[in-house]
């Protein structure tokens, strides 16, 4: 799916969502959505304000909490918990996976990873929208940061 047919199915699912709550349809809330929309990958609240503000968008913190509050329970984002960091990313319609190191806590993305006829040969009687995946292991810059101090460890004993 391109990019602008995305962005206008999300305004209209948001739109939908806070009509059926009530909700107000402030630009605000549009404004965020749509940078959200506009970043590739994870991100931390911080990187968001900043780009509102490079876009001379002045929304307080609050609006953004708040408004990833409801984006998260209209399914347009996601939130991630990588150890004591936490990162939003938006789903509408993504297939991705990402590695955590265990040692350095390192995330790296994958895309497109081609799994997802293996998950619906594997489910019945759910309609998939979206998945995201998390796979732990040791990132290859800790690997081999291991493997040196095992050999350094097994000279020492020799000597
Ligand atoms: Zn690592």
């Amino acid at each position: 799916m391109d990019n602008s047919k995305t962005i206008e199915t999300v305004n209209n699912i948001f739109t939908e969502y806070l009509k059926e709550n009530r909700y107000r349809r402030t630009p605000e809330r549009y404004a965020i959505l749509n940078a959200i929309y506009s970043i590739n990958g994870n991100f931390e609240i911080c990187d968001l304000l900043q780009m509102l503000e490079k876009e001379k968008f002045r929304v307080s913190r609050a609006t953004v909490y708040n408004t990833i509050t409801l984006l998260i329970n209209a399914n347009l984002v996601i939130h991630h918990q990588f150890g004591s960091t936490s990162k939003y990313e938006r789903c509408y319609g993504s297939e991705k996976g990402h590695m955590i190191c265990t040692k350095c806590g390192k995330v790296t993305e994958i895309n497109n990873i081609n799994i997802k006829e293996t998950i619906t040969a594997n489910i019945k009687k759910f309609h998939l929208t979206h998945y995201s995946l998390y796979l732990y292991g040791i990132c290859n810059k800790c690997h081999q940061a291991m493997k040196r101090r095992k050999t350094r460890m097994n000279k020492n004993k020799g000597q």
